[in-house]
């Protein structure tokens, strides 16, 4: 659930802000003091930062500007004065969006959605996913390098990892055990082609429920192996 914080001293207003928010599935936190505004929006983390301007022992110019000095998150600045608001962006304290007072309920809870819909967007955009192959039972994170097999994770040798990957990438696919090895082991590396044996049997260990009847990589007689889609 978002966390908003609401700066502003008037009592009521604060109150059905909060209680618009509220019916709108945010959780809210009032600071009816500029001071305390300021110290609480520093020491937790909120999604949104509703800011009156004028307030008792700090303003909220003073409270934007510190705010911006150390954190992203979006700050909508609301107050009584036309003039204020046009104050305020000549400033360029480095708050998000204004309104002036009186507004609606309604244009609050508008305007809060589509910051925080927009701010998730840039931060989200940041964040690099993970390289998942997912096929049934079976989640491998390329990334992480970990295996899930219905849930459970599965340690795996580098290799192994390296076979079961490049199989369920190629899925229905068959390959020879002469094409794995030269895919997955380089052609310098000791070994042989009953080195593929030997790592699919191990692989199958950890991924089938019954080794016997594998639902996951297939022998194909006198060919090689196939991953089952
Ligand atoms: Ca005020």
């Amino acid at each position: 659930m978002s966390r908003i914080l609401i700066v502003e001293d008037e009592e009521a207003i604060a109150e059905l802000e909060k209680d618009y928010l509220e019916l709108n599935d945010f959780n809210v936190v009032i600071e009816n003091r500029g001071d305390k505004g300021l110290e609480t929006a520093l020491a937790e983390n909120f999604d949104l930062i509703i800011l009156d301007l004028m307030l008792p022992e700090v303003d909220g110019f003073e409270i934007c500007k510190k705010i911006r000095e150390e954190k992203d998150v979006p700050i909508l600045m609301v107050s009584a004065k036309k003039d204020d608001i046009d104050k305020i962006r000549g400033l360029g304290l480095g708050a998000d969006d204004y309104l002036t007072k009186p507004f609606s309920p309604s244009e609050l809870v508008a305007r809060v959605k589509a910051h925080m819909s927009r701010y998730n967007r840039l931060v989200g955009s940041h964040i690099k996913e993970n390289d998942i192959v997912e096929i049934r039972g079976i989640r491998i994170d390329k990334t992480a390098r970990r295996v899930f097999i219905d849930g459970v994770e599965k340690t795996f040798t580098t290799k192994e990892f390296d076979l079961l990957t490049f199989l369920a990438e190629n899925p229905n696919h068959v390959f020879t055990k002469e094409e794995i090895f030269r895919e997955i082991w380089d052609m310098d590396s000791i070994g042989d082609i009953a080195t593929v044996t030997v790592h699919i049997k191990k692989i199958r260990e950890k991924i089938e429920t019954d080794t016997s009847k594998p639902q996951y990589i297939e022998t194909i007689w006198g060919v090689g192996y196939r991953f089952k889609l």
